[in-house]
């Protein structure tokens, strides 16, 4: 948590729950991966939260952006950003979609398949496309893995097509999957586009760019590599599979530049032991799965959490939200241990959740309200 964001809390004690983002801290970190790999440009995964402040702060920075609908890209647009800085990375775009992306100048689309490929050969002639690949997942806490990308096979064969289908075959991308802890998963996924990009050169396409995709992970509860090793790793690579002759290189974190850059904030509804003779007290938060915090499904993400009795006495504690449905629990099988002191009415803190939550919020689950999110 920032001083900036702790000082907020402290002082304005926000109705809860709330997001709080310390926008500086986006700008930080913004600078940080900029720094580390000098080479490629950052896309921001808008997803990751697509707040107006977050935006505008970002294109101020020089950042381009990756979107994922058109609703997306229009707020991208709001914020200040140029068509051209905007790429349109979802394989999975409406035909509507693609047709008024083009028209308001973005010309750079993902593609894995021909069905999508031939929708954009009639939506957005002659744009700039890039063939997303499959690659292992392994080692990523909050994987992506099959539901995008094809085989090596598959899109030689669709970047051939492209080029005759009158579209700009520009690149290939992948995503090693969210939350990505292994630096070696970003060298696997680079020695397979390095074969394929070195193939289609050979057989006359004029390809340009490397899309590496987001996935650098932020600490939650453990400790993760830094973002210099993961930029180690990555140049590494890019200069073993490329030699001197390297790509225009895109980057498109979404986690990495907002997760540690928020605080949730949230009321303690209930703590109770109901009987059930398992020696866990189970903790109520007025804030769950489908309050925005939805990347506990399967415990996969672990927040760390902050409560006003730290350095007290704790005692093992299951964790779920505030909604009458079975699935809203956060932490059953995940050790957490919270203090024995805590009780109905204190306000905890989640850490690190500035990114993947207030976009994951559903708007009215039990006649509850959304989130409030202050960017400050
Ligand atoms: C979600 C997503 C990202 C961002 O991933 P992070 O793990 O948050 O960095 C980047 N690219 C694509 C295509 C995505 O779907």
């Amino acid at each position: 948590m920032t001083p900036k964001i702790a000082r907020y809390l402290a002082e304005q004690s926000p109705a809860t729950p709330c997001l709080v983002v310390d926008v500086d801290r986006v700008e930080e970190r913004y600078r940080a991966l900029r720094d580390a790999l000098p080479l490629a440009r950052i896309y921001y995964a808008v997803k990751a939260n697509p707040a107006r402040e977050i935006l505008t702060r970002l294109v101020g920075l020089g950042s381009a952006f990756d979107a994922a609908s058109w609703e997306e890209i229009s707020m991208c647009l709001d914020a200040g950003a140029r068509p051209a800085d905007v790429s349109f990375g979802n394989t999975v775009k409406k035909a509507s979609n693609i047709a008024r992306a083009f028209a308001a100048g973005v010309d750079m689309f993902a593609f894995d398949c021909a069905e999508e490929l031939e929708k954009l050969a009639r939506h957005a002639p002659g744009s700039r496309v890039y063939c997303r690949l499959i690659v292992e997942n392994e080692g990523a806490d909050w994987p992506l893995s099959r539901k995008f990308g094809t085989t090596l096979d598959n899109a030689r064969d669709l970047m051939l097509r492209a080029r005759d289908l009158g579209l700009d075959p520009y690149g290939l991308s992948f995503h090693v999957g969210s939350q990505q802890t292994a630096t070696g998963a970003y060298e696997a996924a680079i020695a397979r586009v390095g074969m394929l990009f070195t193939d289609l050169k050979a057989a006359g396409l004029d390809l340009r760019m490397v899309n590496l995709g987001g996935g650098f992970p932020i600490r939650y509860r453990d400790d993760v590599p830094g973002i210099d090793s993961f930029a180690l790793a990555i140049s590494h690579a890019m200069t073993e599979h490329f030699g001197n002759d390297l790509p225009e290189m895109i980057v498109e974190p979404g986690r990495f530049i907002v997760g540690d850059a928020g605080v949730v904030s949230s009321e303690v509804v209930l703590v109770s032991r109901r009987g059930i003779d398992d020696g866990v007290r189970w903790v109520y938060l007025d804030i769950g799965r489908f309050g925005g915090l939805a990347e506990t499904e399967g415990e996969a993400i672990r927040y760390g959490i902050r409560t006003p009795h730290d350095g007290a006495a704790t005692g093992p504690v299951a964790i779920a939200g505030p909604t009458c449905d079975g699935a809203d629990i956060m932490y059953e099988k995940t050790p957490y241990a919270l203090p024995l002191d805590l009780e109905s009415g204190d306000r905890i803190e989640l850490l690190s959740t500035g990114a993947y939550v207030s976009t994951y919020c559903s708007t009215g689950f039990n006649g509850l309200k959304p989130i409030q999110e202050h960017y400050i």
